[in-house]
């Protein structure tokens, strides 16, 4: 089995339902290899939705020494998810720098300021100039900021997206992909393939085995010299530990990739996709 990238508990992400024990038993009962906790920091988020959206990096290291120990021999990773805006990079690339996390992922869950989740009015422009914008801006994430690991998401924007046809792919917006995969992998980053959303993307009736993610996107990527490839299947109950993992792995595998990319105290790490 993998390592699973990306994943939310209740202790410290407001949005998840799962136990650092229900991950841990989860995890040890799939026989999975690894697992990262990587919980929400969204600094100056900009909705008032009744829950704090950062924690206390303090606070955290304090409790997970209590889900180590249940943990046992069982490669629990501590890490972060941040939610890049334009005036945070400086601000999260020190903070990280205080605290001992293993992985951080770097994530835009914002439209010009508005998470798509909460504000549908995101999509009231066409699907392209939606897109675009979206992935220009991750670019401009990847660059900007420089203490991280992993671009979480970058198909963030299309699980929501009201369209006919909303599959986010390379043709939509050639250049800030090339954008994007130009700055991963100058700086030795990993790119994530988020199984959540790939699930998402099935539920609408895409079909996982040829075209999910866009084929396109993973042979760009490949071409331009990407390596480094994170699955990660953002769960926030137990129910979805390594979704679709054994399926997404053989897929990139067929491009070329043969690791999964996970992080140990913010090292490299590759493990056979197949
Ligand atoms: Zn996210
Ligand atoms: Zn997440």
């Amino acid at each position: 089995m993998y390592t699973d990238n990306h994943n939310h508990t209740k202790h410290f992400s407001s949005d998840a339902k799962m136990s650092y024990q229900e991950l841990i038993d989860t995890c040890r009962k799939q026989n999975m290899r690894g697992v990262a906790v990587t919980e929400h920091y969204e600094g100056d988020y900009p909705h008032d939705i009744g829950e704090p959206q950062i924690f206390d990096p303090k606070e955290y290291f304090e409790a997970s020494k209590k889900w180590k120990e249940y943990a046992g021999d069982f490669p629990l990773r501590l890490g972060i998810e941040l939610g890049w805006q334009k005036h945070l990079p400086k601000f999260y690339d020190e903070m990280v720098d205080r605290y001992p996390f293993d992985v951080v992922i770097l994530s835009n869950h914002l439209y010009r300021g508005k998470d798509p989740y909460f504000y549908r009015e995101c999509y009231e422009e066409n699907m392209i100039t939606v897109y675009s914008r979206y992935i220009d801006e991750m670019a401009q994430m990847a660059e900007d900021c420089s203490n991280y690991d992993i671009i979480g998401h970058y198909d963030y924007i299309n699980r929501y997206a009201p369209y006919e046809d909303p599959q986010i792919r390379y043709d939509h917006c050639p250049e800030a992909f090339d954008r994007l995969f130009s700055a991963i992998i100058s700086k030795g980053k990993s790119l994530e393939v988020n199984t959540r959303s790939i699930d998402k993307m099935k539920g609408k009736g895409f079909d996982m085995t040829y075209s999910l993610p866009d084929p396109k996107i993973l042979s760009r990527y490949y071409e331009m010299g990407g390596r480094n490839i994170s699955m990660g299947s953002d769960s926030h109950t137990k129910d979805t530990l390594c979704l679709l993992f054994p399926e997404t792995a053989k897929y990139l595998s067929s491009f070329g990739f043969t690791e999964n990319t996970y992080f140990v105290k913010r090292q490299k790490i590759g493990e056979p996709l197949i």
